[in-house]
């Protein structure tokens, strides 16, 4: 609980592991090392009212000037780590300093994958807010021309965000994405095709099942070509086709890297000594998931920064690393709410109704063993605090049903 905790990336993760090792009882240095130059602030309004709203706009803080003082947390921005010895305890940064730790805490994050078709004017990512800040302007500029197109290539959750951003700014908006329907990995065909429904309806154009063959550029716009032969000529594209671990740092330090930060249960990163890694970073094995994955998720970041924070600490973490997944994302009038891993399930079952003006429904997955392994569910957060505790609890999904049936009054009943 003495000596520098050392914590490398500066966003949710990192911000909230110096927080609760402050909490929990650490009394020596904390230092916080981050490559932008901003304050910390929190992604998730980035691709949503950060985007639309038509007056000043402002990052959601994260930790400002005055709590770092407070909470004696160092901050030094705008400089990247570049390189690691686990040997001498020192993290190299790229302008030539060298910070020691006694724990290190790797919080770097991911990368938007940049386009695979090149790069050119026109063409945005969205991970960090000075992407934020880039596509807002060309969006905002859009909408002021009267004549904007934005295509959005892919329909993960960021895609479909700004895609939903962009229709309320009265923009014209196509969706391109190789999949059949949207998310259809994760979720499934039958809400994929909810996903595809809701898009339509909201006047998107849908291109799914088509990839993107080339982008070029030229003085009426960027021409979209897909495999069909489709040809889209839009003012502003926007890629959004995943991201990756940020590790490009740690190659040479020994540290065992596969999809992020190879972590066990409690964070702990292999091949080192005294590091940690949290966030979209890191891979950590976890008791009630058949493989170690990345969460690139919010809560997730939260959780393991928690975890971190006061297994450090010497306080108890028991059953802190048996939480369930939690995942939200706001589309048009959905607001979306996904518990557990619906991708483990191998049957699913809608209860309410998605269709109509005032959707309201669960669809709930189960294993082989009828068991409750996760749920998407939209506008019913009643639901999802019920659908959590019983997929926590491993539940039977008939039991599941029968609690959230009991308090929808309309039961479509339907089985997908
Ligand atoms: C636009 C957007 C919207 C989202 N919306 C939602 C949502 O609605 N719901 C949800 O559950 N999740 C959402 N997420 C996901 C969630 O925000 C992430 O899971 C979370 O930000 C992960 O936090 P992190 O601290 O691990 O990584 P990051 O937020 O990626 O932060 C890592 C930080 O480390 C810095 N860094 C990287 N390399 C170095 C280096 N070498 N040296 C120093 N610093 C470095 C990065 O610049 C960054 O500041 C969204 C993400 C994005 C991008």
């Amino acid at each position: 609980m003495n000596g520098t905790a050392l914590i490398v990336g500066s966003s949710v993760a990192g911000i909230r592991t110096a927080q609760s090792l402050r909490t929990e009882g650490w009394l020596g240095r904390i230092v916080v090392i981050g490559d932008e130059p901003h304050l910390p602030y929190d992604r998730p309004p980035l691709s949503k009212q950060m985007l639309t709203d038509r007056t000043e706009i402002s990052p959601t803080p994260l930790l400002t000037k005055h709590e770092a003082t407070s909470d004696n947390i160092e901050l030094l921005l705008g400089t990247p780590a570049v390189g690691l010895d686990t040997t001498a305890k020192r993290v190299a940064l790229a302008d030539h300093r060298e910070v020691p730790y006694d724990h290190l805490v790797i919080a770097t994050g991911a990368s938007a994958r940049p386009s695979p078709w090149g790069q050119m004017p026109g063409v945005h990512v969205l991970r960090g807010l000075d992407d934020c800040l880039g596509l807002r302007k060309a969006l905002h500029g859009d909408a002021l021309s009267g004549s904007g197109h934005v295509v959005v290539i892919g329909a993960g959750f960021i895609g479909s965000e700004v895609a939903a951003a962009a229709r309320a700014l009265g923009l014209r908006v196509s969706v391109v994405a190789p999949s059949a329907t949207p998310l259809v990995q994760n979720l499934g065909p039958e809400v994929g095709m909810e996903l595809t429904k809701l898009h339509q309806r909201h006047s998107v154009e849908t291109h799914f099942g088509s990839a993107v063959s080339s982008l070029t550029s030229s003085a009426d716009g960027i021409h979209v070509l897909l495999d069909n032969g489709t040809e889209l000529s839009a003012t502003t594209v926007v890629v959004g086709i995943g991201a990756t671990p940020n590790v490009e740092w740690l190659k040479d330090s020994g540290l065992t890297l596969g999809d992020g930060v190879m972590c066990d249960e409690q964070g702990r990163a292999s091949g080192g000594s005294d590091i940690s890694a949290v966030g979209d970073v890191a891979c950590w094995t976890r008791s009630h998931a058949p493989v170690a994955r990345r969460g690139e998720h919010w809560t997730r970041a939260v959780e393991q920064a928690n975890l971190v924070g006061r297994r450090l600490c010497g306080v108890s973490i028991e059953n802190m690393d048996r939480q369930v997944d939690y995942v939200w994302s706001d589309l048009y009038d959905w607001k979306i709410q996904i518990v557990g891993q619906p991708r483990h399930g191998c049957r699913s079952e809608i209860v309410g109704d998605f269709d109509g003006a005032h959707t309201r429904a669960a669809v709930l997955y189960s294993d082989e063993e009828q068991r409750l392994v996760g749920s998407f569910i939209v506008n019913w957060p009643r639901a999802t605090l019920l659908l959590r505790k019983a997929t926590e609890q491993r539940s039977n999904v008939r039991a599941a049903r029968a609690l959230i049936d009991a308090r929808v009054p309309r039961n479509s009943g339907s089985t997908i």
